[in-house]
């Protein structure tokens, strides 16, 4: 049984064949995911999906490179889903400096502010990053988010923040990078962070693992990134699947 903590099966790439992606996620061991939203539909679609799923949960906010088109109505809109049962967690959130549609302080404010909201309504937080390490760090600090904890998703960084991260009662999610011959860091990330605190995730349809690299990823595929790194760690695959799987089910405080 494998919980694949990060899907987008609310994004357009699905639309057409939705109903098979998930049966070859089944098929592939997958008992559990969580879609994230990150907009105005893409939250509406997260939640559509929850409700009609058993075995899908929804994580809700707001996704840093689109600050900018954030409202207070938004807020308040994520603070009233943050109540139904299927809504595990609150994200993805954080800050990206590749993409330069949002201004770094305005990304900055909506981050702080979701932050802020998931203390709120007590829910865990998953984290976006990219290009941003050292400004989420201190953010997460500054905002007291290990109240809380939560996710550093498809997780990019070096093992020291790993490690930092660890300490503020975050996991730390490894996607299909993990898998690439050339991803040293994520590779060195899997093998010190202990299985304990390790998740898996697709990030679907995006950074599909090797050897889908390039091509749309899919849930199912989220049993590779458990290969790899159940060969990393020297331990069996089925431990990997277990421990991960118990792993999401406490942050997502699902039985
Ligand atoms: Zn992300
Ligand atoms: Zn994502």
């Amino acid at each position: 049984m494998l919980f694949d903590t990060h899907v987008h099966l609310n994004a357009e790439q699905f639309e057409e064949d939705l109903e098979e992606v998930i049966a070859r996620a089944q098929e592939s061991g997958v008992s559990s995911m969580v879609c994230v939203g990150f907009d105005r539909p893409t939250i509406q679609k997260a939640m559509e999906l929850a409700e009609s799923y058993d075995f899908i949960y929804a994580c809700v906010g707001w996704h840093p490179v689109d600050a900018i088109d954030m409202t207070e109505e938004d807020l308040v809109w994520i603070e009233e889903l943050a109540s139904h049962p299927k809504v595990v967690a609150i994200g993805e959130m954080g800050l990206d400096y590749h993409w330069d549609k949002s201004p770094k302080d305005i990304q900055k404010e909506v981050f702080r502010k979701q932050i802020q909201l998931a203390k709120k309504v007590k829910l865990p937080i998953v984290i976006h990053n990219r290009e941003a390490t050292a400004d989420i760090v201190e953010i997460l600090q500054e905002e007291g988010a290990a109240e809380v904890g939560g996710i550093m998703h498809c997780f990019s960084g070096s093992p020291e923040v790993a490690l930092e991260c660890l300490k503020m009662n975050f996991y730390i999610s490894l996607g299909g990078p993990v898998t690439f011959k050339n991803a040293k860091k994520p590779k060195e990330v899997a093998a010190v962070v202990p299985l304990e605190k390790l998740l898996i995730e697709t990030d679907c349809p995006y950074l599909a693992p090797h050897p889908y690299r390039g091509k749309r990823n899919e849930p199912g595929y989220v049993k590779l990134v458990a290969e790899q790194i159940a060969e990393i760690k020297g331990i069996s695959f089925e431990e990997v699947a277990e421990v991960t799987t118990a792993n999401a089910k406490k942050v997502f405080d699902i039985n």
